[in-house]
């Protein structure tokens, strides 16, 4: 048994980054996995701009590219009859991106196994078909793992095994800001699209939501979302498409492959992230609803953050605690605005008239569009798009537009001011304060500084 200075658990796309990060800087690191790879995991796959620009500094953007991951050069969003459209391609556009250029569109099967490759070429331990069944203590502090193969020491643990992870339980991490009901993510996979454009489709057209992009493989991802309800079977599914005609257009003709898949659950959450011995990242510490594709690039951009945290305690166990709660800190002030933002994107049932006419008037407004894009791709926070001043007017245009709708419009105005308030209250609260009021007390083992 060797003792490494970090293992990771999990090997996807917070574990494998991070590995690389932390060899790269000569720090002996383990990757554990229970899966083998190459091998699917249960997520669509769209990557943000900023998510790619992580994978060139990885260095492994050019094998990916090579892999048929698709670039991305066109976005349409539509919500009843607001429609946005942006050309990725156009100057403007690209100088919002910066040099990280167009998001990406690539299958986990494809994406992941490249990770864990770098992670070995990069000179990491990377054990697969390993499961972490246990935690090692000494005392209160965490010392390293039990294995499926035998325990593995490390001065720290980190948890990047996902949603259901068994770091986060075993180590106790309390759960806040936790999301209700959520939709069951629907999605297949078909080859024969004749449309060859690299658009990226959001939809919300009555209750039913959309998703669809080509991607690797010569394949065309569709997803149609209902608001409720565990429906495989292929009339259901592919019904739901008649609802957006540009899409069920492009699907003519063409050949499912694969199954209809479903993620139920959905819900979102922050966990506390840290504590002795142990951190959690990517999912295992905060997950969102899928809708505006987040969490891959999040997850790269934690790599990022948490290596430099990391590397900065080596001094002591004392140095190392301080430094991963300073990075826990950092993460919930990252995700707080986007986590509120894709909840509301994902919701379940019919889309608000207030949010179409704000969609609609930024539709009408170039720099809104490219301030929605820099929104999704996490270089401008939601409440520098989404203002007061644009909810008022949206609802001023709306009321004036319908008449008859106004204390229905009224209502749902003041019902959102109400959910921004109470959220604004909940970030003020912060961590400590959030775990404190969401858990029983006898439940509440680690808590945020
Ligand atoms: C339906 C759906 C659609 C999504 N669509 C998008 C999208 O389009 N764009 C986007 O950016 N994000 C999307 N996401 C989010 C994205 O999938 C996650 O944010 C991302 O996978 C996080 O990566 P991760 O490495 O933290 O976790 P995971 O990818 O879940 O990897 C965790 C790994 O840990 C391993 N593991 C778990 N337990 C153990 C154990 N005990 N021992 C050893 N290994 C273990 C697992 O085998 C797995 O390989 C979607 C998510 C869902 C659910």
């Amino acid at each position: 048994m060797e003792p490494f200075d970090v293992v990771i658990v999990g090997a996807r796309c917070a574990g494998s980054p991070l590995a690389v990060l932390l060899a790269r800087r000569s720090l002996r690191v383990c990757v554990l996995d229970k899966a083998r790879f190459p091998s699917d995991t249960p997520s669509t796959h769209v990557i943000q701009p900023s998510g790619v620009a992580v994978l060139d500094r990885l260095g492994v953007l050019d094998t990916v590219l090579a892999a048929g991951a698709v670039q991305l050069t066109a976005f349409t969003m539509v919500n009843e009859h607001a429609r946005i459209e942006a050309d990725l391609t156009d100057a403007a556009v690209r100088a919002a991106y910066g040099a990280a250029g167009a998001g990406l569109c690539v299958r986990r099967v494809t994406l992941d196994h490249l990770l864990v490759a770098a992670a070995g070429e990069a000179g990491v331990d990377v054990r697969t078909r390993t499961g972490v069944t246990g935690l090692r203590h000494d005392g209160t502090r965490v010392t390293g793992v039990e294995t499926t193969h035998g325990p593995v020491r490390a001065s720290l643990v980190v948890g990047a095994d996902g949603r259901h992870s068994t770091v986060a339980r075993l180590a106790g991490a309390a759960e806040y800001h936790t999301t209700g009901p959520c939709r069951p993510f629907t999605w297949a996979y078909f080859d024969g699209v004749a449309d060859t454009e690299a658009r990226l489709r959001l939809g919300r057209l009555g209750d039913l939501a959309f998703l669809s992009s080509p991607t690797d493989g010569g394949l065309y991802l569709a997803g149609a979302i209902p608001s409720s309800g565990v429906d495989t079977r292929e009339e259901s599914f592919m019904a739901r498409f008649a609802a957006w005609p540009e899409l069920a257009e492009r699907l003519d003709g063409a050949r499912r492959v694969g199954p209809i898949r479903v993620v139920p659950d959905c819900r979102g959450y922050f966990r506390s992230a840290t504590g002795p011995g142990w951190v959690l990242t990517g999912d295992a510490g905060q997950f969102k609803d899928p809708t505006p594709a987040q969490g891959i690039s999040d997850a790269f951009r934690q790599a990022e953050r948490l290596a430099d945290a990391i590397v900065a305690g080596l001094g002591g166990s004392a140095v190392l605690d301080d430094e991963l709660r300073r990075w826990w800190r950092w993460r919930d002030d990252d995700c707080y605005e986007m986590h509120w933002l894709a909840t509301d994107m994902g919701a379940p049932g019919l889309p608000s008239p207030l949010i179409t006419q704000v969609l609609r008037d930024i539709a009408g407004d170039v720099p809104a569009t490219v301030a929605l894009l820099r929104v999704l791709n996490r270089d401008l926070r939601p409440s520098r798009l989404f203002t007061p001043r644009r909810l008022l007017t949206a609802a001023a245009r709306a009321m004036g537009a319908q008449p008859t709708r106004i204390p229905a419009l009224a209502h749902e105005a003041a019902s959102l001011a109400g959910q921004e308030l109470r959220r604004a209250r909940q970030r003020r609260l912060g961590t400590r304060g959030r775990i404190l009021a969401s858990v029983p007390r006898t439940r509440v083992r680690t808590l945020a500084p």
